[in-house]
């Protein structure tokens, strides 16, 4: 996802590009066309392609944007009894050999808790 945007009235006159400090603006031309190009990495957010621009083509309020952006979505189990989050349905694939410790999913507290209660079970199992 790109922060930075320009609007329709952008000319193409580059003054941005030949302003920015931080060189993070570049244009392109390609046969009949004229691309502008931003690296956001490189991008100080200082406004001054804002500020210079003729057009008032620079929409500066998006870089400005404090947000957090959803990388990667996954099933999530929760434990069986109280509804913790304990870990991602993809978690136990790369951990065959704990595969018997992580299902069913419990949290800590209530993995401890069955511990204890197979514990207290008499050998041969409760009757
Ligand atoms: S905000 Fe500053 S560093 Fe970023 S593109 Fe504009 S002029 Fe360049
Ligand atoms: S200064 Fe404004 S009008 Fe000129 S190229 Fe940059 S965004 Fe477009």
């Amino acid at each position: 996802m790109s922060y930075f945007r320009v609007s329709e009235t952008c000319n193409g006159c580059l003054a941005c590009v030949q302003n920015c400090p931080a060189r993070a603006l570049d244009a392109r031309d390609e046969g009949d066309r004229r691309i502008l190009l931003h690296n956001m990495a490189r991008c100080a957010r200082c406004g001054t392609c804002w500020r210079v621009c003729p057009q008032h083509a620079v929409e500066f309020q998006h870089i400005l944007v404090s947000s957090w952006d959803e990388v990667v979505v996954l099933p999530l189990l929760r434990c069986e009894i109280c509804g913790e989050a304990v870990h991602t349905a993809r978690l136990p694939a790369g951990l065959e050999p704990r595969l018997s410790e992580l299902a069913p999913p419990l949290c800590d507290r209530h993995r401890a808790a069955r511990r204890a209660a197979q514990l207290r079970v008499p050998a041969g199992g409760a009757s």
